[in-house]
């Protein structure tokens, strides 16, 4: 266990919102904030105290930072799994390059949530188009091919409803390190953000319902509108997984909600705060970020239960040019990311908003 105490340096690889979001909390708790990204003008350089402008794969400059820091977390999980092993010889990482390298591959991925008994879709890693063809007489169609590393935002994966659909979704994925999943008629996507501390204490958020436009996230509501029973169930195996990684920090876990499918499955999880969990700074005592905060530093965990109901919206491109309409509604918390060019599909910003009296069940 290592204690960081206010004043410290929280070091952090990627300077986007997320990393912007994690420093802000991070610098509520009293730290200073060192943050490690090869981008020009990224979200985070506005709110950091310093900021490395290197290479992930830059050994001299990841040893600097890495003396100059006191922990280090990472902010998205496509980093190197070498440049946390290399950081990790200096000082500490949370989570551990073995997490980084689990989620970092659909594959591994899948092995290791069903080995504790965590249900996915049914699934076999294909490496030629010919395999996959085979694959999806035992898997049945509709399927999704995706590639196993590097996919984001529906990015790196292809629906195939018909054998004559297989050669065009290969040749788009481009690469032939792939998984062929079965297709979940799922109702609602749902998330579960769980933090794990160093002593072991777990806290889950509770699940917010997920709605996607363009495959990208829109908007987020919490508390999820299904069963609560479900909704018991989905923070359980949110806190299972955790507490099987060893986890330290928040990590999300997505899920999928289906009427017609009586197995609960997870989608994926990403070893880091998420999207899907923004409204927490606003809706509960404790927001993501600053649990991912705490945990790291040793530090207690906080309380996660929700003030109300809350929704989140995106701000995708040009919706972010309706920001006067959020700053002038009494109940809507708006946050921008301070990106200069609202490029279509890119997230410049979010609004949150709290329903106090309408008390989650
Ligand atoms: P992913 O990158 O795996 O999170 O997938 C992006 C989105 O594609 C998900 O949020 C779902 O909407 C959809 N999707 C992914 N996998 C499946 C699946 N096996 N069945 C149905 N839809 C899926």
């Amino acid at each position: 266990m290592i204690k960081v105490t206010p004043g410290a340096t929280v070091g952090i690889l990627g300077g986007g919102q997320l990393g912007r979001m994690l420093a802000m909390a991070a610098v509520q708790l009293g730290y200073h904030t060192h943050i490690y990204c090869p981008d020009e003008k990224n979200p985070a350089e506005q709110v950091t105290d310093k900021i490395s402008r290197f290479d992930y794969e830059d050994e001299k400059a990841l040893i600097g930072f890495a003396k100059a820091v006191d922990v280090v977390t990472y902010e998205f999980e496509n980093i190197p799994v070498e440049t946390v092993n290399i950081l990790s010889r200096y000082v500490t990482v949370f989570p551990s390059a073995e997490v980084l390298q689990i989620s970092q591959d659909r594959l591994h991925e899948k092995k290791f949530l069903n080995n504790i008994n965590v249900n996915t879709a049914p699934y076999a890693p294909v490496s030629t188009m010919n395999e996959a063809i085979e694959a999806l007489k035992q898997i049945g169609y509709p399927a999704v091919l995706k590639t196993r590393r590097f996919g984001y935002d529906g990015k790196g994966q292809a629906i195939v409803r018909t054998e004559r659909d297989v050669q065009r979704a290969w040749q788009s994925l481009n690469s032939c390190e792939v998984i062929v999943e079965g297709f979940i008629d799922f109702d609602m996507e749902i998330s579960v953000l769980a933090a794990r501390g160093q002593d072991g204490e777990i806290k889950c958020f509770d699940p917010a319902e997920n709605i996607h436009k363009n495959h990208i996230l829109d908007l987020s509501i919490v508390p999820a509108r299904i069963d609560p029973v479900l909704r018991k169930q989905a923070v359980e195996i949110a806190h299972h997984i955790v507490s099987e990684l060893n986890y330290v920090g928040v990590l999300a876990v997505e899920f999928f909600v289906s009427s017609s499918d009586p197995i609960f499955r997870v989608n994926e999880i990403a070893p880091r705060v998420h999207n899907s969990g923004h409204w927490s700074i606003e809706a509960c005592p404790t927001s993501q970020f600053e649990q991912h905060i705490r945990a790291i530093c040793g530090l207690p965990l906080g309380e996660t239960s929700l003030y109300g109901r809350a929704e989140m919206k995106n701000l995708i491109g040009d919706e972010i040019l309706d920001m006067d309409i959020y700053l002038k509604d009494p109940d809507a918390n708006f946050h921008h990311y301070g990106k200069r060019e609202a490029r279509p599909g890119r997230k410049m910003g979010h609004v949150t908003r709290i329903f106090p009296h309408i008390l989650p069940k």
